[in-house]
């Protein structure tokens, strides 16, 4: 019998709570995993709610990402003792995740724990840290550079904006930081953030379809009314990465950011980045991508105990950075 924070339906509410599980209850995989940590993420919160349209059937263990050790591999690519991550498919939303001692995954979902990162700097950056990752990727890909101009982040103080922050920095950006959170400045100055500006700066009452060109590019988890202004906002030929709905789903742009200043809108998907970008992007994690201040600044642990509130807190975005769950 092993620990687990369970999500069960009661009539039209959901109950959180850790429970025991035995191994029968875990699902069908090749790889078995002692977990050592998972992290908290927007979705997470999501899953632990009655309409939060992740979970697909109940009693569910949620946690979208996880580190351990292997424990048992019918994968030849696994063996025992060795250290892995696994987040994205499935895991946390239609297959059980990694708020519980122990996982059992398809061994196409696995990654073998890069040099340069422990279990926990790992799941510092969970599914959040791989967007902002990939976000920046995307961004460098498209022609981005250090010496191009200032770069947005919306959202700064949450998990994907506080990491995209720090790793812009250690790149050498010129990072502005958006943020609603007054409280937060010397937080994201201690990341590497050079300007500040408040969220509401980037929903005026107005988006006029071409603004004055404020920012080469941006890392947006915010979308909604901001994206249609930070569209108008950037330079010609700058890109946005956008990887989020916190600022809600519907984008009121137009064309002309696209076609009178070539800017590129990119979108991140995480769940499905193919392998070939997936495990090349981990090892820069644990290399020119990792933060100084990462579990000094941006990461924070918590118990599976504890898990059930920081869960309420990111849903109403009070969580600042990362929280790692000790398994
Ligand atoms: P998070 O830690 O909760 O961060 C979200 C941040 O957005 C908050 O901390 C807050 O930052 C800002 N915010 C909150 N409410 C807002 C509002 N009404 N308007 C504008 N800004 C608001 O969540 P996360 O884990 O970083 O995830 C961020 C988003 O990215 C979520 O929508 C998540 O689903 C998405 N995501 C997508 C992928 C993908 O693969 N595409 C992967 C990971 C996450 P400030 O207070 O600093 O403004």
């Amino acid at each position: 019998e092993f620990r687990a924070l369970v999500v069960d339906k009661v009539g039209e509410d959901t109950s959180v709570e850790v429970k025991k599980l035995s191994f029968d209850d875990l699902p069908e995989g090749d790889v078995t995993i002692r977990v050592a940590y998972s992290s908290v993420n927007y979705k997470d919160g999501l899953a632990s709610i009655p309409n939060g349209n992740i979970v697909k059937s109940y009693p569910f263990v949620p946690g979208i990402d996880l580190a351990g050790t292997v424990t048992s591999s019918s994968d030849s690519r696994y063996t025992e003792g060795q250290e892995v991550i696994v987040t994205s498919y499935d895991l946390g939303v239609a297959h059980f995740g990694g708020y519980s001692e122990y996982a059992r995954v398809p061994g196409d979902w696995v990654v073998p724990l890069p040099e340069g990162l422990t279990l926990k700097e790992a799941m510092a950056f969970g599914t959040a840290g791989f967007t902002a990752a990939l976000s920046i990727h995307r961004l460098e890909e498209n022609g981005v550079t250090p010496e191009g101009g200032a770069v947005l982040v919306t959202g700064a103080t949450g998990g994907v904006g506080s990491l995209a922050v720090a790793m812009l920095s250690k790149r050498g950006y010129h990072v502005v930081a958006s943020t609603g959170k007054e409280s937060e400045h010397d937080y994201l100055y201690s990341l590497g953030a050079k300007e500040i500006i408040h969220r509401d700066e980037l929903t005026p009452e107005k988006v006029r379809p071409l603004d004055k060109p404020r920012w080469q590019a941006a890392v947006d988890a915010v979308g909604g009314k901001s994206l249609a202004y930070v569209l108008s906002t950037i330079k010609p030929q700058g890109a946005v990465a956008v990887s989020g709905l916190t600022g809600g789903v519907q984008l009121p742009t137009t064309v002309f950011p696209f076609i009178l200043r070539g800017v590129s809108l990119l979108g991140i998907d995480s769940v499905f980045c193919p392998m070939e970008i997936r495990k090349p992007l981990w090892s820069r994690l644990g290399s020119d991508l990792k933060p100084d201040l990462l579990l000094d600044e941006i990461g924070q642990e918590v118990t599976l105990e504890e898990l059930p509130q920081t869960l309420a807190k990111i849903l109403k975005a009070e969580v600042r950075g990362r929280t790692i769950v000790k398994l």
